[in-house]
Order: structure tokens, then C-alpha cells, then sequence
């Protein structure tokens, strides 16, 4: 276990099981505030598989943290979906015990598997969550940081604005929808897929889309691919087929791998690090949080523009990957001897 903590640099674990709830809360670091990170509740096939989970999540919510300039440190729940029927309602609220327990060095959210309701469950028992249903959808704060993400990308790589530029969406849920509506506005041309094809319709309808079967995405001629639906889907074959000059999209952990960072990067093609350019919903949450009214969040997201500028100007002159910058300037703010965020963003 240990070694497991080690190899992601997890500073704290915390266990519960009570009755039905066998959860697992990782804190990864604390150098910037309280650990913020949703809640996942799926039914994972072993105790390990969930804590791998956990570790792994954790890691990478310090990073987008580091890089969105919030003062929070990475943080991740897991919950096991228990495999008998069980009562919701009293499951969230043991895991709102638990999460009241930790005395705020853990701060939730919702995730994979969690409702809105489930939040409203755990906020009966502790103050420490960021999601609720009067905390509202942290979805179109998110597409409005991927919208301006890709307009970055598009003058850094075209000198351009974004009529006319072609975006394939690979998904089209909370975020992907909403971003599809703000690129449409801004004049670009839209691809898109959604395993749903009801999604995809509405799409055609309501932004002129063209809709391509979910299996065609990737070798669509277009000047930004965006993946907004699942996470691994930067594999080597993919990769090959990909026509694009950009990849920006939301979805989390888009590289299957490291190495796959460097086949794009390789491939002349500008990858907005997933953590940054979809950090909008991680802003929204700790914000919403601190009591920060709406037009301070919209100029917290509206900083993304310049930390992907810049990692784009330190990919083009170190000749390095987009991904590897951007994880060199998280560790020197979560590791570093600096904690200044404007020194090293
Ligand atoms: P969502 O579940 O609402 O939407 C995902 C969409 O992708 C669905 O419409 C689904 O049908 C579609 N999809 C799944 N597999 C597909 C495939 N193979 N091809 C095409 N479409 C497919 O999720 P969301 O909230 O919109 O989030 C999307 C991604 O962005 C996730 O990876 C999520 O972790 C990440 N993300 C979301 C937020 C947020 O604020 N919601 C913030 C940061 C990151």
C-alpha cells in the first residue's frame, strides 16, 4: 500500500466501512489548501482496483489545481457500489459522516456515478462538499474554459480566429453540448459523434453539425479534435488516423499513456493538456466553495488563456511536449520552492 502511495506521491489515505459503505478518500497534497475532488460510486470488481483508482485521481487533481490557480490541494473519493440493493439516501449520508470526520482536509464533489442528490445527502451531514443542488452544474463553467481553450489553441496554431475553423466533438453530454453551442456562435464548423445518436441529432439541429457514426470521429478532416466523452482514447491507432492539427477537448486522462503525448506532439500536432483546458468545472467547484460571485469565476477561467499560451510557447521553443510542460510547471508549483502561482504560471 504504501508503494502505491509512493509511486503517485498520496500523502493520506483514509478508509470507512460501516454497514453497506466501503469507501476510500486519497489526499494527495495539501501545499495549497484543502483537497478538493469528486466522489466516483461504481462497482469495481476488487478493493484494490478502487484504491488504484483513488491514488491515481488524486495526483491528478493537485496538477489541475496547481495550474488553475486555486487554492486547493488533489484530493479524490472512491465509493464501492455495493453489489446487494442498499438505501442511497443512508449510504451518502455515512459517506457525509466520513467526509465530516477529515475535518475539512477533504472537500467533494460530484463524479463519475454520483448524483446531485447524493450531494444533497452528504451536505445534510457536513459543510465540506462543492456540489448541490443549490450549488448548481459546474458542466457550462467547463465548456466555456474548453471554448476559450480552443480559440488559444487556433491563434497559436493558425493566427485565427474560430469562424470557419472545423471542430470535431467526440461527445456531446453536459460539457460536450454546451461547447458545441459556443464554438457554433463563434462561427466554427461542426463534427460531431455521440454513441447516443438522439445527442447527436440535436446537435444538427440546433448548430448545423454534421453527425458522423462514433467509430468515423477520429478520421474526419477538421482542424481541432475534441475529445469530450471518455478518457484513454489517445491510443496509437487513434492517433495514426487522427487528421487534425489540434487536440482540445474535456474529457479527463485523454492519453492512453505518457508516451502517447509524444507521438502527437511528434505528429505536429498541439495538445492542450486535458487538466488544463478543462479545469473551468474544478474552478467553479472551489469557488462556489470560497463564496466567489459568478463574474470572479468567469475571470478565474478566463487565466487558463494564459497558462496555455504559455505552455504552448515553452512546447514550440524546448521542442518538448505539450503534456510534459505542463506537468514540469504543476511540480515546480506543488514540489517547487515556490508556491507564488504567477512565478511559475
Ligand atoms: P457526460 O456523461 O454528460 O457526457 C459524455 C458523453 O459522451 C455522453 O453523451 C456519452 O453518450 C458520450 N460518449 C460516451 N462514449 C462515447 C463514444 N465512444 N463516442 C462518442 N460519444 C461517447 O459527461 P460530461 O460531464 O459531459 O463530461 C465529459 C468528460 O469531461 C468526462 O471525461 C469528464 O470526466 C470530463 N470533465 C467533465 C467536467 C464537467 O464539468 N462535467 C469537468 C472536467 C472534466
Amino acid at each position: 500500500m504504501f508503494t502505491a502511495m509512493h509511486h503517485q506521491d498520496v500523502q493520506e489515505l483514509h478508509f470507512c466501512h460501516k454497514e453497506q459503505l466501503n469507501a476510500v478518500i486519497a489526499i494527495h497534497n495539501l501545499r495549497l489548501g484543502p483537497a478538493l475532488g469528486g466522489c466516483r460510486f461504481l462497482p469495481y470488481d476488487s478493493e484494490q482496483e478502487a484504491i488504484t483508482d483513488a491514488l491515481r485521481l488524486a495526483k491528478g487533481m493537485s496538477y489541475k489545481a496547481a495550474l488553475a490557480r486555486v487554492p486547493q490541494g488533489g484530493g479524490k473519493a472512491v465509493i464501492m457500489a455495493p453489489k446487494e440493493p442498499f438505501n442511497r439516501k443512508a449510504l451518502f449520508k455515512q459517506f457525509g459522516q466520513f467526509i465530516q470526520s477529515l475535518s475539512g482536509r477533504y472537500i467533494t464533489a460530484m463524479d463519475s456515478g454520483t448524483q446531485v442528490t447524493d450531494m444533497d445527502h452528504i451536505r445534510s451531514q457536513t459543510p465540506y462538499v462543492s456540489s448541490s443542488s443549490e450549488i448548481g452544474d459546474p458542466s457550462p463553467t467547463t465548456a466555456q474554459g474548453v471554448a476559450l481553450g480552443i480559440a488559444t489553441a487556433v491563434q497559436f496554431q493558425f493566427s485565427h480566429d474560430l469562424s470557419n475553423i472545423r471542430v470535431a466533438i467526440q461527445g456531446l453530454g453536459h460539457v460536450g453540448l454546451a461547447l458545441a453551442e459556443q464554438l457554433h456562435a463563434q462561427g466554427a464548423r461542426l463534427i460531431v459523434s455521440d454513441v447516443d445518436p438522439q445527442k447527436a441529432q440535436l446537435a444538427k439541429q440546433k448548430y448545423q453539425a454534421k453527425v458522423v457514426a462514433p467509430e468515423d470521429i477520429y478520421q474526419q478532416e477538421c482542424d481541432v479534435f475534441s475529445p469530450c466523452g471518455l478518457g484513454a482514447i489517445l491510443n496509437e491507432k487513434n492517433i495514426d488516423i487522427l487528421k487534425c492539427k489540434i487536440i482540445a477537448g474535456c474529457a479527463n486522462n485523454q492519453l492512453a499513456s505518457d508516451d502517447m503525448g509524444q507521438l502527437i506532439h511528434d505528429k505536429g500536432i498541439l495538445y492542450a493538456p486535458d487538466y488544463v483546458i478543462n479545469s473551468g468545472g474544478l474552478i467553479f467547484a472551489s469557488s462556489r466553495f470560497r463564496g466567489l460571485k459568478t463574474s470572479e469565476i468567469a475571470r478565474e477561467v478566463h487565466k487558463l488563456k494564459d497558462t496555455l499560451d504559455k505552455i504552448f510557447v515553452l512546447s514550440h521553443t524546448k521542442n518538448k511536449a505539450c503534456h510534459e510542460i505542463a506537468n514540469e510547471m504543476a511540480e515546480q508549483i506543488l514540489f517547487g520552492k515556490m508556491v507564488q502561482f504567477q512565478e511559475a504560471v
